[in-house]
C-alpha cells in the first residue's frame, strides 16, 4: 500500500482517485470544490483541510487540475511540504513550458525529489473504467517508481522520454484526432451531397485507406457506430471546449518550437468557432453539424 495524495478531484481526479483507492492505496485528497470532496470522501479517500496538508504524510502525489497555472501554483504551495523523496506526478493537460517550470521547481527542492508529466488520453469513461493511456515525462527512477501507481488507473503507460516528453505527446495525439475528426466529417457531409448513405461511406472507408479511429470508434453520424456520441445528441464524450483547449496547446508548441503545422492551425479555429457559436459543451464530433451548415 501507498500513501498518494491526490489533489483536484474532479470529472477525471474523482474517479483516478476511487481506483487508486480500489486497488488497496491510501488516498489523501484536497479539491476546492467541496461537492468534489464529498464525491471522493464517500469513495473512501481522507480530506485535507488544503493543499500542503494532504502531501505531508505522502510518498506520491497526484495533481488533476485544469491547466498549467492552476498546476504551478498547486505545486509552489506543496513543495516545501512534501517528504524527502517523495514523488510528485502531474496528469493534467497543460502547455510544455508549464510542464518543464514544474520539473526544474521540483528539482531546485532537491531532497531526493522526482517528477514525472502523465497527461492521459480516454476521458471520463477511461477515468472510471481504470483503462485510460499514460504518456510520462521524465526520468527513468521516476518513471519505474509511478509505473505501478498508474498501472491501477489505466491499460497502458508510455515513457515518452525525458521531462515535458507526455505532454508533448499529449497534444501531438490530440491534434491528430481534431484533424481527422474534421476530416471524416467533411466526408460524411460531401457523401451526403454526392446522395451517398452515411453507411455505404462508412463500410467502405471503415475498411479502406480513410479509417482512422474519428470514423471507427467515435464515428460523427448516427447509425454507424451505435455507441458514438452522435447517437445520443453529441453529449460528450469530449466537450468541444477540451478540444479547442488541447489544439490551442498544439499551436503555442508549435509557435515555441518552429514547427509548421497548417491543419493544426486550421482545426484550432474551426473548432473556435463551433465553441463561440455556443458548442463548448457538446461532445467534439458535433463539429460536423457545424460544418453541414457552413456555406461551401
Ligand atoms: P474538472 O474541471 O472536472 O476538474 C478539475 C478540478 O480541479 C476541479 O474539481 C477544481 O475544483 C480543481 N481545482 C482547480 N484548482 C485547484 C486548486 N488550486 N486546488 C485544488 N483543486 C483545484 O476537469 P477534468 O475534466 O477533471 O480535467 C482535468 C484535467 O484532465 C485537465 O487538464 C483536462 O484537460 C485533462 N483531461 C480531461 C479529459 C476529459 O475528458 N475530461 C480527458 C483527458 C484529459
Amino acid at each position: 500500500m501507498t500513501s498518494i495524495a491526490f489533489i483536484g478531484l474532479g470529472n477525471m481526479g474523482g474517479p483516478m482517485a476511487a481506483n487508486l483507492i480500489r486497488a488497496g492505496h491510501s488516498v489523501t485528497g484536497f479539491d476546492l470544490s467541496p461537492a468534489s470532496c464529498d464525491q471522493a470522501r464517500n469513495d473512501g479517500a481522507s480530506i485535507a483541510g488544503s493543499t500542503a496538508d494532504a502531501v505531508r504524510d505522502a510518498e506520491v502525489v497526484v495533481t488533476m487540475l485544469p491547466a498549467g497555472k492552476h498546476v504551478l501554483s498547486v505545486w509552489t504551495d506543496i513543495l516545501p511540504s512534501v517528504k524527502e523523496g517523495t514523488l510528485l506526478i502531474d496528469c493534467s493537460t497543460i502547455d510544455v513550458e508549464s510542464a518543464l517550470k514544474a520539473h526544474v521547481m521540483t528539482r531546485e527542492q532537491g531532497r531526493n525529489l522526482l517528477s514525472l508529466d502523465a497527461p492521459v488520453s480516454g476521458g471520463v469513461g477511461g477515468a472510471r473504467g481504470a483503462t485510460l493511456t499514460f504518456m510520462a515525462g521524465g526520468a527513468k527512477p521516476a518513471f519505474d517508481r509511478a509505473e505501478p501507481i498508474l498501472s491501477k488507473m489505466g491499460k497502458k503507460v508510455v515513457h515518452c522520454g525525458e521531462a515535458g516528453a507526455g505532454q508533448a505527446a499529449k497534444i501531438c495525439n490530440n491534434m491528430i484526432l481534431g484533424i481527422s475528426m474534421i476530416g471524416v466529417a467533411e466526408a460524411f457531409v460531401l457523401g451526403e451531397k454526392l446522395g451517398l448513405s452515411h453507411q455505404a461511406l462508412f463500410d467502405v472507408a471503415s475498411t479502406s485507406s480513410g479509417q482512422c479511429w474519428s470514423l471507427t470508434t467515435y464515428c460523427p453520424v448516427p447509425g454507424p457506430v451505435p455507441a458514438s456520441p452522435a447517437n445520443n445528441g453529441y453529449k460528450p464524450g469530449f466537450a468541444a471546449a477540451l478540444m479547442l483547449k488541447d489544439l490551442k496547446l498544439a499551436q503555442e508548441a508549435a509557435l515555441g518550437s518552429g514547427a509548421s503545422t497548417p491543419l493544426g492551425a486550421e482545426a484550432a479555429q474551426l473548432y473556435a468557432l463551433f465553441n463561440n457559436a455556443g458548442h463548448e459543451g457538446d461532445d467534439f464530433s458535433g463539429i460536423i453539424n457545424f460544418i453541414r451548415g457552413q456555406k461551401g
